[in-house]
């Protein structure tokens, strides 16, 4: 990476002169930091020049002693609708028509027939599903509300670990970080 000296602004190896400025471009030896709003690239600065939005790490030129750790967490959470109450019966005179016996078979009719696409089994069965059952069709169609959390993995046991390694942007899968050595448990 280059970079102006006097505007802070980097830009690839290619280049030579800053288009802002046209100051002769010097090979960049601080650390990169770049705007959320508008991703530009700039050295020794807190806020974007441009628009004046808070820059983040991009890459820091790290010495041979140097590394960076971070703390990493992953947990479980499971969120979950309210029971709502069905009538087996009442999909007897739906199209398809439920033949089964226990809710194993019907939970074999809804796959099959109604839960993956719900609107096209509401508008076939306009005239043979109550209101309620409709309402409650229509309801699985949402997801769960985030507040109703039925289960944290967190709350059984932790699963935090550290890292070492350096701020990298090719890394997008790992949140822009290259991690080195990690004393996570498989
Ligand atoms: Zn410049
Ligand atoms: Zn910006």
């Amino acid at each position: 990476m280059n970079v102006c000296k006097k505007c802070n602004k980097v830009y690839d190896e290619k280049s030579q002169f800053c288009e802002q400025c046209g100051e002769t471009l010097v090979q960049n030896t601080a650390d990169v930091f770049q705007c959320d709003k508008c991703r530009k690239l700039f050295i020794d600065s807190e806020f974007c020049p441009n628009d004046g939005s808070p820059l983040k790490i991009y890459q820091r030129n790290l010495t041979s002693n140097q590394i960076e750790i971070r703390n990493v967490e992953h947990y479980t959470v499971q969120i979950a609708t309210e029971p709502m109450l069905l009538n087996m019966d009442d999909f007897k005179n739906c199209v398809p028509p439920y033949e089964g016996t226990d809710s194993n078979d019907f939970m074999t009719y809804l796959n099959e027939n109604t839960l993956y696409d719900i609107e096209s089994f509401i508008d076939q069965n306009e005239a043979n599903l109550d209101d309620s059952t409709r309402d409650i069709l229509w309801n699985l169609e949402d997801h769960p509300d985030e507040e109703n959390v039925i289960y944290d993995s967190r709350n059984k046991q932790g699963n935090m670990w550290h890292e070492l390694g350096r701020t990298n942007p090719d890394y997008t899968k790992n949140g822009g970080f290259e991690t080195l050595e990690s004393n996570q448990y498989d």
